[in-house]
């Protein structure tokens, strides 16, 4: 019997719904400053991961919408994206290694660019409906773990005030969902829920029972094929952060505070507190 993520996609949506305000409430407001539109797709060449909700909830909409060549089309491209990531890592890899400073290598992670498997050939996203909320969010100001963070080709600019999402409280309420979701199936590997994936890796991974290590006996899951222990061994903590190199970066510098401290940061932050029980 198919797994059943009724509950946890309801969730999600509710988050989305959420993001989907706040957004709205920026061009509404700042509509001069935000400047997404159809074909820019700047952003859709940008590092980052998605939770285990997320990735399961996107891989859903895909198999229901996507057949036949289109599907392929996407399928080739996140195993192409696949690999390009897959290098980066290693080499990030080898330099933390050789001792090279975390803010050198963040910096050469920030600069790479590898196009989304979603992005067709003219420059469009092939799931607009269904993109993961970090894309929803990359043309307003953000801030993750206290980092302030605007797309290059926004008009929010450095050294000034904006209101900004924090991008820290989403993630707490997606990882939340994905650790319910842990419990809820009865997954063996308790770290399910604290798993982050790039996009091209949850379209092409079969999120079934033995994937998520339910109703799983040990010799199957010591067999060849992946799974979620085996796809994310060490669950990174947070999303890569990217900031535009010399593009807009912080949205607020007028002091030294660290801006999750400074009171006129925080009540110019808006928090999406929502049902989830985050305030
Ligand atoms: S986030 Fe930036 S690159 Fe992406 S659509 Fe908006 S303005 Fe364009
Ligand atoms: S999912 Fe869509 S909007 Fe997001 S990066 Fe990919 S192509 Fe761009």
């Amino acid at each position: 019997m198919a797994l059943d993520f009724s509950e946890y996609f309801k969730r999600y949506e509710a988050i989305v719904a959420e993001v989907e305000t706040v957004f709205d409430k920026f061009e509404t407001e700042m509509g001069d400053l935000v400047k997404c539109g159809k074909g820019c797709s700047d952003c859709c060449h940008a590092l980052f991961d998605i939770t285990l909700a997320e990735a399961i909830y996107i891989n859903h909409k895909f198999n229901e919408l996507f057949s036949g060549l289109e599907r392929s089309n996407v399928l080739n491209r996140a195993d192409t994206a696949d690999r390009q990531i897959h290098k980066l890592k290693r080499k990030v890899f080898k330099a933390s290694q050789e001792g090279r400073p975390a803010s050198e290598i963040l910096l050469e992670v920030s600069r790479a660019r590898v196009r989304c498997p979603m992005l067709s050939d003219d420059n469009l996203c092939v799931m607009y409906e269904h993109r993961p909320i970090t894309c929803r969010l990359y043309g307003v100001p953000t801030s993750i773990a206290g980092e302030a963070h605007t797309c290059k080709l926004s008009g929010f600019k450095g050294g000034e005030k904006y209101p900004t999402v924090n991008m820290d409280i989403i993630l707490d309420r997606l990882i939340g969902i994905g650790r319910d979701l842990q419990k809820g199936i009865g997954s063996r590997y308790k770290e399910l829920g604290d798993m982050l994936v790039p996009l091209s890796m949850a379209l092409v991974t079969d999120y079934d029972e033995e994937y998520l290590g339910v109703n799983v006996p040990d010799k199957v899951v010591g067999s060849d094929r992946q799974t979620a222990a085996s796809a994310t061994k060490a669950p990174a903590p947070r999303p890569i952060t990217i900031k535009a190199p010399g593009g807009a970066g912080d949205a607020c510098s007028s002091c030294t505070e660290s801006k999750s401290a400074c009171e006129s940061c925080t009540s110019n932050t808006i928090v999406l507190g929502g049902g989830e029980g985050q305030a």
